[in-house]
């Protein structure tokens, strides 16, 4: 290993990172969690405020990182998220600071978060129906993700980026009307493929509504035309909708894998790395911090954790097996 970068030995090179900053949740998605919750990290294995901004100037400083993405759980939930957000638009050099997010409570939030330095947010809304919403969700809240997707327009939060996951039988007849909403108010929608990353592991492939079935549905209503700037590392193929500028992606992580372009890196809410959302293995770097690992032992012991990730998520491999933690303990 000679690059001071994340690189991997399939020749690939992490440069954005996804920072978990809590596995709690005000909703219970079922593609993602049990309607009774999980068992929450206990708060002493949380990284603190402080720990997850020293993580992150090691990733900015000393390993090439240029972007980073916090979520969760519901990283809304964090009462530090402000001053997290400050503390990493501080670095030098500046990453591109994104969120992840269901939105509630984003309308009492999304100015003080941008004011911190926070350039924009990934919004998940998977229906526009207040019955389906709960269905899905377990809890009656569209209204107040509504009001954050506004409140994330209005603070200049952009491009406001919309996350839908369609489950078959409850929000996959219409994905036409999210599409037209999003294209009406101005945000890029992207639908993507669910992962067996439930914590209750109830992912059915035959299930599964597929990459293909989603072009499918919208083309039934809008013509779609590949979007000539090409995807590049970015997981969403997208295309044109009636010829453009409007945009659609659809993200076939299991039918269409992208880990061959794959640049990310992960870090979870309690300080163990992960090079991809499907690892079996992780590196703790909070129990190397708080053993009093320089700056550079950090960054040494994440470069050795991401040498080592698997070139593919395997999937589509019989002997797949789920990793231990559910997407809401990962960070998705
Ligand atoms: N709570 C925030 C949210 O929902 O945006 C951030 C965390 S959530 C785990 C991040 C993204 O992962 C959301 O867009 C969600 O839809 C997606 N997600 C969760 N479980 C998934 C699964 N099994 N398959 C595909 N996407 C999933
Ligand atoms: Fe919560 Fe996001 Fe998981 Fe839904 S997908 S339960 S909002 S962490």
């Amino acid at each position: 290993m000679t690059s001071v970068a994340l690189v991997d030995q399939h020749g690939r090179v992490a440069t954005d990172l996804r920072i978990s900053l809590t596995d709690r949740c005000n909703l219970r998605c079922t593609y993602c969690m049990p309607p009774e919750g999980l068992p929450w990290l206990p708060g002493p294995s949380l990284l603190t405020d402080d720990e997850v901004v020293r993580l992150a100037r090691v990733a900015m400083e000393r390993l090439d990182v240029n972007e980073i993405r916090y979520t969760g759980g519901e990283p809304l939930l964090r009462p530090g998220l402000v001053k997290i957000i400050e503390g990493s638009s501080e670095l030098r050099p500046r990453p591109r600071l994104s969120l992840t997010t269901n939105a509630i409570g984003l309308a009492r939030l999304a100015e003080p978060l941008a004011a911190a330095g926070l350039d924009r947010v990934n919004i998940s809304i998977d229906t526009l129906d207040e019955a389906e919403f709960e269905k899905l969700a377990y809890r009656r809240r569209l209204a107040d993700t509504l009001a954050g997707i506004r409140a994330a327009a209005a603070a200049g939060l952009t491009p406001v980026k919309l996350n839908a996951v369609l489950i078959r039988g409850v929000n996959d007849s219409h994905p036409e009307r999210l599409l037209e909403w999003s294209l009406e108010h101005g945000y890029e929608l992207r639908f993507i493929e669910q992962m067996p990353l439930d914590a209750q592991h109830q992912w059915d492939r035959e299930q599964m509504v597929t990459a293909d079935e989603i072009f499918e549905k919208l083309s039934q209503r809008h013509e779609l035309t590949p979007d000539p700037e090409h995807r590049g590392s970015a997981p969403a193929e997208t295309w044109l909708v009636d010829g453009g500028p409007a945009k659609v992606g659809i993200i076939g992580s299991v039918t269409r894998p992208f880990c061959g372009a794959c640049d990310r890196t992960r870090l979870t809410a309690d300080g163990q790395v992960r090079s991809c959302l499907f690892s079996r293995e992780e590196s703790d770097l909070r129990e190397a911090m708080r053993s009093g690992a320089s700056d550079e032992e950090l960054a040494d012991r994440w470069r050795v954790a991401m040498w080592g990730k698997l070139p593919g998520h395997g999937i589509n491999d019989p002997r797949f097996l789920q990793p231990a933690r559910p997407m809401s303990a990962i960070g998705g």
